[in-house]
């Protein structure tokens, strides 16, 4: 027999109603009963991302949403300004190269967080440029960036935000209206707790009016101003993965019933649970503005963080990521966002800390989750 605890940001972990209502049978899209299901979920989950825009669902991960709200708002002879400070911004300078439109890249380093005045000057420096690309919680470094204050400065221009949400939305504070966020993208298999499979877009009124201004984007089924067409009659242009969006229904109203304000302020003390026991097993925090979602730090030096993860995982059952790209071997990520509790941040802790003594590290036995058990008690 063999237990695991699935610590990893994305997939997550998935309640068991959530699991059940997929194993509902099967019923036909062109009904009442689909239009019903469809229009209460887009309430819900306007008020899980405090939108107040469309609400656009496709079946495919988050990448197909990253891509569908680059091909359908760029047209030829404009620009994407792609903040790129981790695997996954990189991402939308990629999809802007795989389909020829033109960006403004900007590099930050890796770990940093994205500087809005530095958007402020480039969208200043450059009038070509109609939609900023961000990232919510940047997954492969564990930073969070400063939305609002980018939502702040992209909204007194022309061009429109579009957030990576994929990681941490529905975790972390993300409040789409009072952010001047355009466009977010979410991924279901994250803090939605569902399996993978679904991407959902919020899509505002200013985001619409450039959807409606590109003729011909590169796009058919990811066609995003047909996909928008057909929510406004609470329909989707083509056969929608209904049975997750049940089960994403189930997702939402359990989030809408714990109240979004709650639901932020749970992911944060996580988060700070979290640093506390991996700085108490004399772990190095590697993002600069750490999210609420994850929390990354680095292996000690001369450690291969896989060895540890492996151990983690083999030996006591925690599933904990790693570092990608340039940091792999050097980079832990623990996952709390979702279907999380305060005894996964243990688990998680507990896990590493063994790890770390099975590799000859000097740790205090309980260290770490005796430092997390003191934010976790207190409030
Ligand atoms: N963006 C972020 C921030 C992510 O964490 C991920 C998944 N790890 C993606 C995009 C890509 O999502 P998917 O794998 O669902 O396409």
């Amino acid at each position: 027999m063999r237990k695991e605890y699935l610590l990893t940001p994305g997939p997550s972990q998935v309640p068991a109603d959530v699991l059940l209502k997929l194993a509902e049978p099967v019923y036909h899209h062109r009904t009442p009963r689909f239009k019903e299901m469809y229009k209460s979920l887009t309430e819900k989950l306007q008020k899980v991302f405090m939108s107040s825009g469309d609400i656009i669902i496709f079946a495919s991960s988050g990448t197909g949403a990253m891509e569908a709200s680059v091909v359908n708002i760029v047209p030829r002879g404009k620009k994407a300004l792609c903040i790129a400070g981790g695997k996954f911004g990189e991402r939308w300078s990629e999809i802007c190269d795989a389909f020829g439109i033109a960006q403004v890249r900007m590099d930050v380093e890796w770990g940093k967080a994205a500087d809005p005045k530095a958007v402020a000057d480039a969208l200043a420096s450059d009038p070509d440029i109609v939609a900023v690309y961000t990232t919510l919680v940047e997954t492969s470094t564990g930073v969070e960036n400063p939305i609002r204050d980018i939502g702040a400065v992209v909204a007194a221009t022309g061009a429109v935000l579009v957030v990576d949400g994929v990681s941490g939305a529905g975790a972390c504070e993300m409040r789409v209206d009072d952010w001047n966020v355009d466009i977010l993208v979410v991924g279901s298999q994250k803090a939605l707790m569902l399996p993978p499979g679904l991407a959902v877009l919020t899509v505002s009124a200013k985001a619409r009016a450039l959807l409606d201004s590109v003729d011909n984007p590169p796009a058919y089924y990811f066609n995003l101003r047909k996909a928008v067409a057909s929510a406004a009659k609470t329909d989707t242009p083509y056969t929608p993965p209904l049975t997750l969006m049940e089960a994403l229904l189930v997702a939402a109203d359990a989030l809408v019933e714990e109240g979004m304000e709650n639901v932020f302020a749970r992911h944060r003390k996580y988060a700070e649970a979290a640093v506390a026991g991996l700085k108490a097993l004399g772990l190095k925090v590697y993002p600069e503005r750490p999210a609420a979602a994850l929390t990354a730090v680095e292996a000690p030096a001369g450690i291969d963080a896989e060895k540890i993860r492996k151990i983690a995982k083999d030996k006591y059952g925690a599933a904990i990521a790693g570092g990608q790209e340039q940091l792999k071997g050097k980079l832990l990520r623990m996952a709390h966002m979702g279907y999380v509790g305060p005894m996964d941040i243990v688990i998680g802790l507990a896990a590493l800390e063994m790890a770390l003594a099975d590799m000859g590290v000097d740790v205090t036995p309980g260290s770490g989750v005796a430092a997390a058990e003191a934010v976790l008690r207190s409030g």
